[in-house]
């Protein structure tokens, strides 16, 4: 249960003087549900008011706040004009001006003859200073504060609100043990966590708001530690899971590899010795192989999966979609059945007695590698000795359903492939948990994929190009045309691929095909296969193609209103050309209106095809939370912590979460009750599932 002490953070935002439930609901909806959530909500400005006695000192449209005494209310004739109050500032006419008032409030506030204080913005205008809807209307100066915290804009909530939500919750802050290593601590010159609170809350200049200063970035590395930590702690559950010892002598890797007519390239052999490495452990291997589209994954996949069947075991390898399942069971099997390795196919479609003699071989162990979607993993598949599960393209996956899978797998091995190239920092917080393989090199004699960026208004240039490359041409050249992001809604994303289909239809004639997300998987395969058998010559999409499709003819990427897409959704659907010996191209559409964003977007993309190079630079244009997609959110996204700015504290807070664990891997010390209170901050208590009961 979480200690007492933290409490009192973990109270409803209700609790707060002056927040009744609707306010409270506003909060939960945007912070979170706790008290300690609308704290991890920073300023991201800040306003000063100097109270100026000298008003002729003042500059125009300078904020600072004014003495000053009343004289005369003007009540406009009509509510079109404004409401005008003349005051005085020592022999200085200052108005005071409202388009919306209550006159009553106002003649209340501010009765004739009487001294206030106000502050706002101050304009100098025709010889007056001027003030129109001051901030702050008041008898005593102490009620203005001189500092103002400016929270990111909330809907529902105002800056007062926020500001005494905030407030209210510091007051009473607890005290909490210190988790930081004091070394650190010291030499970082870091604040106590509260003091740290408190300072980043009450701003006093801009660079006071900067990521960098001494409070920012001991809370950032606080979240950090809390993510690190937890994803060792349920690494170590995983590794404490008994496996099985999977080794074999590479007879059938060497089969496979004096069959290809291609090498395997060096990063493919480094991280191949490193999965094997890890098969023969009597521990559970939980790996991560990351690579770029196109830089080989599955033929390292499928040796790990023979290296397991050589060994006696069963392999099984789950790909995101029945397309893919598909296409990865021809590749595997043309490879396999010269190697007498059996594979099969087992997807949500294959059902009845076909579904019933795959179960059964499957028990009896006549196959040994089964490939499929889902359908892998549902309770009736029961494997003979399942010693490998690679799972493709899972880069949807969080910590949780990977637990989830494993407990599956009993023993099994498990390989996990992903195709979005990640920064390191950003893989050591969302797979954190799995060791790491990286697939940092693309097969040699690729050519090029030549990308160009153009405005949509030529597009018809661009079907008369098309036109004359697939008709004049001897070589087969297939066309991939992806439809626009629109961002509304599905429907309007099917109306637009629809329309764009019709008209391509008009122009190439019948042989053009259309995939969509609202198509049945049944109707969406039987168009991929025309498409991946030549008989389409031209695929219009929306981004269903993204994931992993691999078409050796098509070489023709054009992308409609590119401007809408992520990076990585660009990078992913380029890559789904360039992958045979002809010269590929990508086409980037760009409709009017570009953003700045937009337009260094397009430029990465047409400067570089390396997909880690481009993963950092989408870091860098949108924060890690977008980087990974929604789905994932829950993971990434870091409250405190920005990694493009703190990924030096990633790492030392990686290197803390190690040692920390090897000396205590129970939390039980001094400082492991103290860290034990920072996972409870960040909410990361399923992780205590995996201490010691684990
Ligand atoms: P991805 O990493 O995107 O899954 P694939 O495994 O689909 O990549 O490989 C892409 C293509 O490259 C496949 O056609 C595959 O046969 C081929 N390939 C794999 N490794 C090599 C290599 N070392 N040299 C040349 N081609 C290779
Ligand atoms: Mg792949």
């Amino acid at each position: 249960m979480r200690p007492a002490l933290l409490n009192p953070l973990f109270r409803d935002p209700s609790c707060l003087n002056g927040i009744g439930d609707k306010l409270s609901l506003s909060f939960k909806k945007l912070c979170g549900p706790y008290l300690i959530d609308i704290l991890w909500n920073f300023p991201s400005n800040l306003i000063v008011r100097p109270f100026v006695q000298n008003v002729y000192a003042l500059s125009h449209g300078e904020t600072a706040s004014l003495e000053i005494e009343v004289l005369e209310h003007i009540v406009p004739k009509t509510k079109r004009l404004p409401y005008r109050v003349i005051c005085a500032a020592g022999a200085q006419e200052v108005e005071l001006v409202f388009f919306h008032y209550h006159a009553s409030y106002l003649t209340k506030m501010l009765p004739e003859g009487a001294h206030r204080f106000v502050s706002g913005k101050c304009e100098r205008i025709g010889g007056k200073i001027q003030l129109v809807h001051p901030d702050y209307i008041t008898d005593l100066i102490e009620k203005i504060p001189n500092y103002e915290p400016i929270y990111p804009l909330q809907k529902g909530i105002s800056g007062k609100v926020m500001r005494h939500a905030v407030e209210g919750i510091l007051k009473d802050l607890p005290v909490l043990p210190e988790w930081l290593d004091p070394h650190l601590k010291k030499e970082k010159n870091w604040p106590d966590w509260d003091q740290a609170l408190i300072q980043v809350h009450h701003p006093k200049q801009l660079v006071d708001l900067s990521p960098q200063t001494p409070a920012r970035q001991r809370l950032a590395y606080d979240e950090l530690l809390a993510n690190q930590l937890a994803l060792f702690l349920v690494r170590s559950k995983m590794k404490r899971e008994k496996g099985y010892i999977i080794q074999s002598a590479g007879l059938l890797e060497q089969q496979l590899r004096d069959s290809l007519s291609f090498q395997l390239t060096h990063a493919q052999i480094r991280v191949l010795s490193e999965i094997k490495k890890d098969m023969a452990q009597p521990s559970k291997m939980t790996r991560l192989l990351q690579g770029d589209v196109g830089s080989g994954k599955t033929i390292v996949a499928l040796m790990a999966l023979l290296n397991a069947v050589e060994a006696g075991f069963q392999g099984a390898f789950m790909a995101p979609t029945d397309i893919l399942a598909r296409q990865h069971f021809q590749t595997l099997k043309c490879y396999c059945e010269p190697l007498h390795v059996r594979v099969e196919l087992l997807t949500g479609r294959e059902k009845g007695a076909t579904r019933r003699s795959i179960l059964s071989d499957l028990k009896e162990n006549k196959i040994n590698i089964l490939i499929g979607t889902h359908a892998l993993f549902v309770e009736d598949v029961i494997y003979h000795r399942l010693g490998l599960v690679v799972i493709d393209e899972q880069h949807r996956f969080g910590v949780e359903q990977r637990l989830a899978l494993t407990r599956k797998g009993e023993h099994a091995d498990l390989l996990v492939m992903s195709a979005t190239p990640i920064p390191r920092s950003l893989a050591l917080t969302v797979y954190g948990d799995m060791d790491l393989s990286q697939l940092d090199e693309k097969p040699v004699g690729r050519a090029p994929i030549e990308t160009r960026v153009l405005p949509l208004k030529r597009a018809d240039e661009v079907i008369q190009k098309l036109k004359e490359k697939i008709v004049g041409s001897s070589l087969r050249t297939q066309v991939y045309w992806v439809c626009p992001l629109v961002e509304e809604s599905e429907k309007s994303d099917l109306m637009a691929a629809q329309k764009r289909y019709e008209m391509l239809k008009e122009k190439f004639g019948a042989r053009v095909g259309l995939v969509h997300g609202q198509m049945k998987d049944a109707e969406k395969d039987a168009v991929m296969k025309r498409f991946i058998d030549g008989e389409l010559d031209v695929l219009v999409a929306t981004t269903v193609i993204e994931v992993g499709v691999d078409v050796k003819n098509a070489s023709i990427m054009v992308i409609e209103h590119a401007e809408r897409f992520g990076l990585a959704a660009l990078h992913q659907l380029r890559g789904r050309v360039g992958r045979g010996h002809q010269q590929s191209s990508c086409l980037l559409l760009y409709g009017a209106g570009l953003t700045q964003k937009a337009i260094e977007r397009l430029d990465i993309m047409r400067q570089t095809e390396d997909g880690f190079l481009i993963a950092q630079k989408d870091l860098e244009l949108r924060g890690a939370g977008e980087l990974l997609g929604r789905q994932q959110s829950g993971l990434m996204d870091f409250q405190l912590a920005d990694l493009s700015v703190h990924a030096s504290l990633l790492d030392m807070a990686r290197d803390d979460a190690k040692t920390i664990l090897s000396l205590d891997p129970n939390l039980e010390t001094t400082r492991g009750e103290a860290l034990k209170n920072l996972l409870y901050l960040f909410q990361k208590e399923t992780v205590f599932k995996t201490l010691k009961s684990g």
